[in-house]
């Protein structure tokens, strides 16, 4: 039975739910009475139930999508301004025990080359990125109890924030490691993580078996319920994310929101992101093998139903994303971007030979970091390398108190513009230098608080001499 306060995977993502919410959409996919009221609900920008937004996504009415369309780009602006934040991934180990059919690291994968970085590797990988001025990482490895224990994981950690070279500094890491335990979870935010992201593949249950045949990533419950078990060890920032393409979009799009509620009904706090990746070609993965891919269009339109249905949570793209995809969904949406990523072993030191192949997926997004900031500037986009929520405490219900409190341009606002200084300053071709001095200098006025403005704009003169850092 239904339960969104279940702390049971198969009730809390009750199949039955799903199915049930996807025929009453079907049917009320030309109900225009309802349509426009569950728009005029979403206009108050405080959210929809995953049977609202299932109606949305059932409907194909031009018109309608074109208003959900404006609404999305509202509630983006509204929430998140021109404030676009950057992160990369950094892949530790593709040594992995499961045999998840649509990924490379397969156990059963005898000619991708099995890599793990030493602590040395570490130090040159996170120096090549603090050098092209990345401040926040998404840290990915494989599941492989013995060659990448929560020990291992644990000890990158923490020589990741450690690094200190030149003006760099990583100050925000992000995991993205296999379902654990609670005590792993306790260890993970006592090493002072960002989000704990675990993408939940699909929430069918049948199939979510079927794609992963064996290893420990097969028990559909266990992986299900991580987020609840990471919440109990502490980490109140998660992230959420299905793969498009494994199963039907709409029943995977349900059931995202109906673990967005869960988390709420139960945690108190919903998902901190979401994240929207689809099935890429990779080593001997072939993604036409798949029958569920979604085009751009439907993706677009399941990136402005997650905006408008949790419009607190951020939403993520990666370049396994084109640059024409990440621009549409942008103004959609999304509030994160990957940018320079390699997803590769060791590939931000030494990029890959033809004769090694460590990579997860082919990113379709190869620009460098200064050519994305470039483009988010010119496409009239904040860059942002802030992480002064997560090292001021401002995490779970904390971070979503700051967004309902209307604060934002008062603190994340200036604190974009901050750490897009400090990019500019140390790292930024002439030409994004150029273009982001501009965009300082008219954001600044858009501080309402002329206090926060004064002191912004006193930490923007120091950082001309030197200084680093600044945050509210
Ligand atoms: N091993 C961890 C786990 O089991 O959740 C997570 C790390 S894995 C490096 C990160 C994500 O990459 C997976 O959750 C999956 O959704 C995605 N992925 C795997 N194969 C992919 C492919 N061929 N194309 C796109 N994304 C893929």
């Amino acid at each position: 039975m239904y339960n969104s306060k279940s702390m049971n995977a198969e009730s809390f993502i009750s199949h039955e739910e799903i199915l049930d919410t996807l025929e009453y959409a079907n049917k009320n996919k030309n109900n225009l009475n309802l349509i426009n009221t569950i728009l005029e609900k979403a206009s108050k920008e405080k959210g929809l139930t995953h049977r609202e937004a299932a109606v949305l996504l059932t409907c194909e009415d031009k018109e309608i999508i074109n208003k959900l369309y404006l609404l999305a780009e509202k509630i983006k602006i509204n929430y998140y301004g021109k404030r676009i934040v950057i992160f990369a991934p950094l892949y530790l180990s593709n040594y992995c025990v499961n045999k998840c059919v649509y990924c490379p690291y397969h156990i059963q994968n005898k000619h991708i080359t099995r890599k793990k970085l030493t602590q040395e590797e570490i130090v040159r990988e996170v120096t090549a990125l603090q050098d092209m001025g990345h401040k926040r990482l998404a840290l990915e490895a494989g599941e492989d109890p013995v060659n990448n224990p929560i020990s291992y994981i644990l000890e990158c950690i923490n020589t990741i924030y450690n690094i200190k070279h030149k003006n760099g500094a990583i100050r925000r890491v992000n995991v993205n490691i296999a379902a654990t335990t609670t005590e792993n979870y306790e260890k993970l935010k006592r090493a002072g993580i960002g989000t704990y992201i675990l993408f939940q593949e699909t929430y069918y249950k049948d199939s979510y078996e079927k794609l992963h045949p064996a290893g420990p990533k097969h028990n559909y419950a266990y992986h299900t319920e991580a987020m609840d078990r990471a919440m109990a060890g502490g980490i109140d920032d998660v992230g959420l994310g299905v793969l498009f393409g494994l199963e039907r979009y709409a029943y995977d799009f349900v059931g995202l929101l109906m673990h967005a509620e869960h988390l709420e009904a139960v945690h108190g706090v919903g998902p901190h992101t979401i994240s929207v990746p689809r099935i890429k070609r990779a080593d001997d993965i072939d993604p036409s093998a798949f029958d569920n891919g979604i085009d751009d269009d439907t993706f677009a339109k399941i990136c402005a139903l997650i905006r408008i249905s949790v419009p607190y949570t951020g939403m993520i793209i990666s370049t396994r994303e084109s640059q024409a995809v990440r621009r549409r969904v942008l103004r959609l949406g999304i509030s994160q971007v990957s940018g320079a990523s390699r997803t590769s072993v060791g590939g931000y030191y030494q990029p890959e030979s033809e004769e090694e192949n460590t990579s997860q997926f082919d990113v379709s997004d190869n620009r460098t970091l200064d050519e994305v900031v470039n483009w988010l500037m010119r496409l009239g986009y904040i860059p942002s390398f802030c992480t002064a929520c997560y090292r001021e405490g401002r995490t779970g219900d904390r971070f979503m108190s700051l967004c309902k409190s209307g604060q934002i341009q008062n603190c994340c606002h200036p604190n974009a513009l901050m750490t897009l200084k400090e990019y500019l300053e140390d790292y930024a071709s002439p030409d994004t230098q150029k273009i982001g001095k501009m965009i300082i200098q008219n954001e600044i006025k858009n501080i309402p608080n002329e206090k926060v403005r004064a002191i912004a704009e006193a930490h923007l003169n120091d950082m001309e001499h030197g200084k680093r850092d600044f945050r509210f």
